[in-house]
């Protein structure tokens, strides 16, 4: 009980003014209720959510708007962006409400680049005239979902969280120690909600373990105007030994520049290199252009061993849910965080019951896992099958060219759920998957590549 009465006197920002928005010197002293399930009273659960990016931001606002007395912390007040290319699937805009006017492009072109320069359009034909993959700049994106979560009453703290302390009994609190305006300060919690990203600190806390990542490198690039205009509404993608052993590199369309990158698991030393790679396949095209940011950043490549642990569960990048073969994650992270904030707000039915590790797996974890499990599982497949050599990559880009394939890609990304299925077409498009590879590793045969098929025929 000592780090308990310990918290009372550890409250966030005790001595600050009153403020409209952040009434930080009205919270009260918190005095946890043992038991899970057991009834909290005079007060309501508070649960502290650290990152304020797409998983963050979701969880705050439905924890805030489930009864849950909810505090945000973001650290990045100055604007800088989280590195990303910033697409997103269509249908995250209606089911996060995102208003039209915050899209920047409207990508309704894709063109797939084979190693041996083999272009095929993805899209221009499949798409229909209503689709169209939405392009934003996580700035705006991100500052959105954070003054939403403000709207819906979860108080936002601008601050550094530099270390979370987990208590050694259901009987006392967390506490989260931030930094805010070079001030260190403590807060007393019932739970906490890490969407802290890739570099999770609240995932170290827990002890949840590592995740593999790769590791991206984006050039934000201001191209003279008939350039820009050459990717008005087209976006690229290069697969080949040049710009990544085991990834794809892009070229995606930003309000007023591109975005060109590329990414790795196993050759991370080699990131440069790579992305000289992709610089030299596209140099026609973006040449007279003005680097204007260089970012780099982790990617997971799979979840934690860990997610949940004690009163604590991992979202978003934190928990490793960004989609292999893709390197999706906005969506995943914004689904997660609503996924778990309401997880929490039914088992504490409205922030009037204590929860415990039993509640989160049961609300949230088995639930992402009923949901996603297989998606995820599958892109993995896919990906060790056709990005591990130049003839499994020259057989991925063949198959891209079919439209069932296309129709079937753009219905599970832009929609996240599968298409109608075909019986007829699935058959035919599993004897051209095998035909394109076979085909290829005879070719690649003579470049010492081959195993894919095995790998299929394993997966499938
Ligand atoms: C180069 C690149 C390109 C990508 N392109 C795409 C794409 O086009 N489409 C797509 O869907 N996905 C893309 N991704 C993946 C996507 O960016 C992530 O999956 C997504 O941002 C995850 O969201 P999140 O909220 O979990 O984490 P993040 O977006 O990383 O947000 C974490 C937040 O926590 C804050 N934070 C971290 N530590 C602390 C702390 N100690 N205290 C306070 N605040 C803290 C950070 O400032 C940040 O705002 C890309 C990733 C990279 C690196």
């Amino acid at each position: 009980m000592a780090a308990a009465a310990q918290a009372h006197s550890l409250l966030f920002n005790p001595h600050q003014k009153p403020s409209h928005r952040r009434p930080s010197n009205r919270i009260r002293p918190l005095t946890i209720t043992a038991a899970s399930n057991a009834p909290i009273t005079g007060r309501k659960l508070r649960v502290a959510v650290i990152g304020g990016g797409p998983a963050g931001s979701s969880a705050a606002e439905a924890l805030a708007a489930g009864g849950i007395e909810t505090f945000l912390f973001e650290r990045n007040n100055t604007k800088t962006p989280k590195p990303c290319g910033g697409a997103i699937p269509l249908c995250m805009l209606d089911e996060f409400d995102i208003p039209l006017h915050l899209v920047d492009r409207r990508v309704t072109r894709m063109k797939i680049v084979s190693p041996s320069n083999l272009t095929v359009d993805f899209g221009s034909k499949t798409l229909k005239p209503h689709e169209y993959i939405p392009m934003l700049r996580r700035e705006v994106l991100d500052s959105f979902l954070r003054s939403r979560a403000e709207s819906a009453g979860a108080q936002l703290v601008p601050a550094l969280v530099t270390r979370l302390d987990v208590p050694s009994s259901a009987a006392e609190p967390y506490l989260i120690h931030h930094n805010l305006n070079g001030q260190i300060r403590t807060l007393a919690v019932d739970a906490v909600v890490g969407a802290d990203g890739a570099n999770s600190r609240v995932a170290k806390s827990i002890n949840a373990g590592d995740y593999a990542v790769a590791m991206a490198f984006q050039e934000r690039i201001r191209l003279p105007d008939d350039k820009m205009e050459y990717y008005r509404d087209l976006a690229e993608m290069y697969v080949g030994d040049d710009v990544s052993p085991d990834f794809y590199a892009w070229v995606f369309p930003k309000c007023d520049h591109v975005a060109v990158g590329t990414g790795t698991v196993s050759s991370k030393q080699s990131i440069k290199l790579y992305q000289q790679g992709i610089r030299q396949r596209v140099s026609q095209k973006i040449s007279g252009g003005r680097v204007i940011r260089v970012e780099a950043h982790p990617i997971p490549e799979h979840p934690r061993p860990v997610r949940v642990r004690g009163r604590v569960a991992l979202i978003g990048d934190a928990a490793g849910y960004v989609t292999k073969c893709s390197g999706e994650g906005i969506y995943f992270a914004a689904r997660s965080g609503r996924m778990c904030g309401e997880a929490i707000v039914k088992a504490s039915e409205g922030g009037d019951k204590a929860i415990g590790e039993a509640d989160l797996r049961r609300e949230y974890l088995r639930q992402w896992d009923g949901e996603f499990a297989t998606t995820f599982r599958f892109l993995d497949g896919l990906q060790r099958v056709f990005y591990r050599s130049n003839a499994a990559r020259e057989a991925l880009v063949e198959l891209c060219g079919d439209e069932y394939v296309q129709r079937m890609t753009f219905d599970s990304y832009l929609y996240k759920r599968l298409a109608e299925r075909n019986g007829w077409e699935d058959l035919r498009m599993f004897a051209g998957t095998v035909g394109s590879l076979i085909r290829c590793r005879i070719v690649g045969r003579a470049r010492g590549y081959g195993g894919e098929v095995e790998l299929l025929n394993r997966f499938v």
